[in-house]
């Protein structure tokens, strides 16, 4: 089953806008399955950029796919000391390292790792295990002002927002607006592909501004409407799964270690079509605004 990564691109995304040229033809290349010439690319990109550590980080990858392991480690390893640790490509770098030198071990830990999500699964929330991975924030109050950036299912936008009042009963709500600059959320939909930092693509984006008090200022959604692979146009469904995902990252969620919940990642396009707001997604939502009985 083709697996499809959603997750919270802030960094990286950041980070690939400041890049170069030479990285962006190496990285097109790399999602193109040109290993050799995006190896190019990479090698070039570092010597240009020495502290660039995604290129090393796709250098990496590169190496890896063309089965010339000695390389690929070099180049990971060189991630590490240059990527900062709470950065999302050093963790993928340090794992991706571990499947390279010891691939029993990788697996012992994975084995481990699902066991443990099994185990979070049995939850009625998933609060602890969102807090692994990163730091949650909240916003003040509701509702929160929406703008939708023209698009031909502006509706599947709307009906997206709506789902979450609904389904926490109005504990969230959000007001749309015709004025961006109005507006504390503003979502857009991209033909192009979003790309991760771990070498896939991204079905949707959240990045957040923060306030000095450490809440929610405002955030900026992106959905991908089309396939990468095929240039196809996804489901209504799965749009409408993907935008409440990356909805509720813009709440101040993290991920979910089930694919029932709409925050799950690493998610097929069957569970994505499939899943709705859960009633473990609202408990989360709910303790994590303090609101919890
Ligand atoms: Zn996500």
């Amino acid at each position: 089953m083709k697996k499809v990564l959603l997750l919270v691109g802030l960094l990286f995304v950041q980070g690939l806008a400041l890049a170069a040229t030479t990285f962006e033809l190496g990285r097109d290349y790399y999602y193109e399955k040109n290993y050799e010439r995006a190896k190019y690319y990479f090698i070039k990109e570092t010597k240009k950029n020495p502290s660039n550590y995604q290129a090393y980080y796709f250098l990496g990858l590169s190496y890896k796919n063309l089965k010339d392991n000695s390389n690929a480690v070099v180049a990971l390893k060189k991630v590490l000391e240059l990527a900062p640790a709470y950065d999302l490509t050093y963790r993928y770098a340090q794992s991706e390292l571990r499947n390279i030198e010891n691939p029993e071990q990788a697996k012992k830990e994975y084995a481990q790792d699902r066991a443990a999500k099994k185990e979070e699964n049995l939850k009625d929330n998933y609060y602890d295990y969102m807090l692994l991975g990163q730091k949650c924030y909240t916003w003040e109050s509701f509702p929160i002002t929406v703008y939708v950036e023209p698009y031909e299912h502006s509706a599947w936008v709307r009906r997206s927002f709506l789902n979450w009042e609904k389904a926490s009963k109005n504990f969230v709500t959000f007001e749309f607006v015709d004025d961006p600059t109005l507006a504390r959320i503003v979502v857009a939909t991209t033909k192009k592909g979003i790309p991760s930092a771990n070498g896939g693509q991204l079905l949707g984006v959240a990045k957040w501004r923060y306030m000095p008090n450490g809440h929610l200022h405002s955030a900026k959604i992106t959905v991908l409407k089309r396939r990468p692979e095929d240039n196809s146009k996804y489901s209504k469904e799965h749009f409408v799964s993907v935008l409440q995902h990356e909805i509720g990252h813009s709440l101040g969620l993290g991920h979910s270690s089930s694919c029932d919940d709409i925050m799950g990642t690493h998610c097929s396009y069957n569970e994505i079509e499939e899943r709705a707001i859960s009633e473990r997604d609202i408990k989360t939502l709910k303790i994590l605004y303090g609101a919890a009985n």
